[in-house]
């Protein structure tokens, strides 16, 4: 299993909505407007600690050096779940709903069940991997994620654009969510996003080096990103769709491929998602 949403993944997450819907109906409802009231509906299971993110900003350990965790024992019975509060509340979100997948795992049979057939090291791993998988399918359920994509057309930047702008979701979750549903290879840049540019491939996240699949896309984003009548028009525009369709472009190895971009003004500064699928001329005509 080397892919982060293997489908026994995605099918563990789906469960896992079910598990938590039995047991307080209405958790994908309150995630697409405040899903920080996951702590109220929750708060008979589980004590929910919220801590400043650490000073690096990585969202790997706290202040105090200890990571976000999901810890099953407390003095007054109820697990503890210890969850990262970021500048954006948006990674929040997926930090609580993240954490909240590892108690759901951990208390219904049928969930641990699925645990206990990886081995040790996979298990670990599988759990992290449909916490993930959990939060991303809270905060844009499969519903949304199908019925924008048929909207937009295909999965292109438009759709990614919607998306993010009808959930609760961070950029990076939604272009994490649509790169593992695009039908050939390709890529998702998120630009002006947190620390400058966020970028995903079909493959995963390959390093930045000059002959990895991620280079192949890197001078065609520059190219746009440097021309400034874009920007200008986006900075008049809450939303600006650049191209009306796919628009052909040649990577670097010279292979065709398509390109979709879409900017959108998020508290006063704009972000721009790129998409790039692998193989096909544009359709814009
Ligand atoms: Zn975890």
């Amino acid at each position: 299993m080397d892919h982060p949403n293997a489908p026994e993944v995605v099918k563990q997450a789906r469960r896992m909505i079910d598990v938590a819907d039995a047991r307080h109906p209405g958790l994908v409802e309150i995630c697409r407007t405040n899903p920080m009231r996951v702590a109220d509906m929750w708060r008979d299971d589980v004590l929910i600690e919220f801590v400043d993110d650490g000073v690096n900003g990585s969202g790997r350990l706290g202040p105090d050096g200890v990571p976000a965790t999901c810890h099953m024992e407390t003095g007054d019975g109820r697990p503890v779940l210890r969850v990262f509060r970021y500048r954006a509340k948006s990674r929040t979100y997926f930090s609580l709903l993240h954490e909240l997948g590892h108690y759901l795992q951990r208390t219904d049979p049928g969930l641990a069940v699925a645990l206990l057939g990886q081995d040790a090291e996979a298990g670990i791993d599988f759990e992290e991997r449909a916490c993930d998988a959990f939060a991303s399918r809270v905060l844009l359920p499969d519903a949304l994620v199908s019925d924008v994509i048929e909207r937009c057309g295909g999965v292109n930047a438009y759709a990614a654009c919607t998306l993010a702008e009808n959930s609760m979701a961070s950029r990076s979750c939604v272009a994490k969510r649509l790169v593992d549903i695009m039908p050939n290879p390709g890529m998702i840049a998120v630009y002006g996003a947190w620390k400058g540019m966020f970028c995903v491939t079909t493959g995963g996240f390959p390093p930045y080096e000059p002959e990895t699949p991620l280079a192949r896309y890197y001078d065609r984003i520059h190219d746009y990103m440097d021309q400034r009548y874009l920007l200008w028009h986006a900075r008049r525009a809450e939303r600006f769709d650049l191209t009306p369709g796919d628009l052909p472009v040649d990577l670097r190895d010279g292979a065709p491929a398509r390109m979709s971009m879409c900017f959108q003004r998020v508290g006063g500064r704009y972000q721009c998602f790129m998409v790039f699928e692998d193989g096909l001329r544009g359709t814009a005509g």
